[in-house]
């Protein structure tokens, strides 16, 4: 399997990093031994000193397929869930400064922590989801995916133009504004339409 994301998703997110707004879907991966699932810890890795959380909306692809159509885009999935798009911000900035690669910054191990995924309500709309992410107990990001600026339709028909999805591939979505840095003992807890369904602790 392997894990989608796209960058600069939401307007707010994109300013406070100072990025412009981009015109198709800024899409980047990471591997699977990136996923951090449920439960187990998360280590502060030793490479950084700036380490963010940045809370998504994720989805789990439950069929494979390529050039999939913005109209079909979603029948790819029935699952959904949050998750922590774990970026080590120095080393991002440093790669972008030198126009390399992200993946030292965004694809290491543990880097996509992800929450417990349930079956999307049928009364839910894709498109008006509210989210946030409590650290410490405090809210630090509130987000919703109507604010996308390419929402989950067009991202898996943009993808899909790219890599085959596949069954039990993820995707995560884009932040909104209010990343942050992330220390050791902090309680990172992600609530999806005022569930709570994600937690990472920071060992
Ligand atoms: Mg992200």
């Amino acid at each position: 399997m392997k894990v989608i994301c796209v960058g600069r998703n939401y307007a707010d997110h994109a300013t406070e990093l100072k990025n412009e707004i981009p015109t198709e879907p800024v899409l980047f991966m990471k591997p699977k031994n990136a996923v951090l699932v449920p439960e187990k810890p998360f280590y502060y890795p030793e490479f950084t000193d700036d380490l963010h959380y940045e809370c998504e909306v994720v989805v789990k692809i439950n069929k494979n397929g390529k050039f999939i159509g913005e109209r079909h885009a979603l029948k790819y999935f029935t699952e959904i869930s949050l998750g922590i798009d774990f970026t080590a911000r120095d080393l991002q900035r440093e790669q972008q400064r030198k126009g390399l690669p992200w993946e030292i910054a965004k694809a290491f191990d543990d880097s996509a922590a992800i929450g417990y995924f349930n079956p999307l309500p049928a009364d839910w709309d894709i498109n008006n989801l509210s989210f946030e992410l409590r650290k410490n107990g405090e809210m630090v990001q509130e987000g919703n995916t109507k604010d996308m600026i390419f929402k989950i339709s067009k991202i898996i028909s943009y993808a899909s133009k790219f890599f085959t999805l596949n069954i039990g591939d993820l995707v995560f979505t884009g932040t909104p504004a209010g990343v942050g840095q992330v220390n050791v003992h902090d309680v990172l807890e992600g609530f999806l339409m005022g569930e709570k369904v994600l937690e990472v602790n920071v060992m």
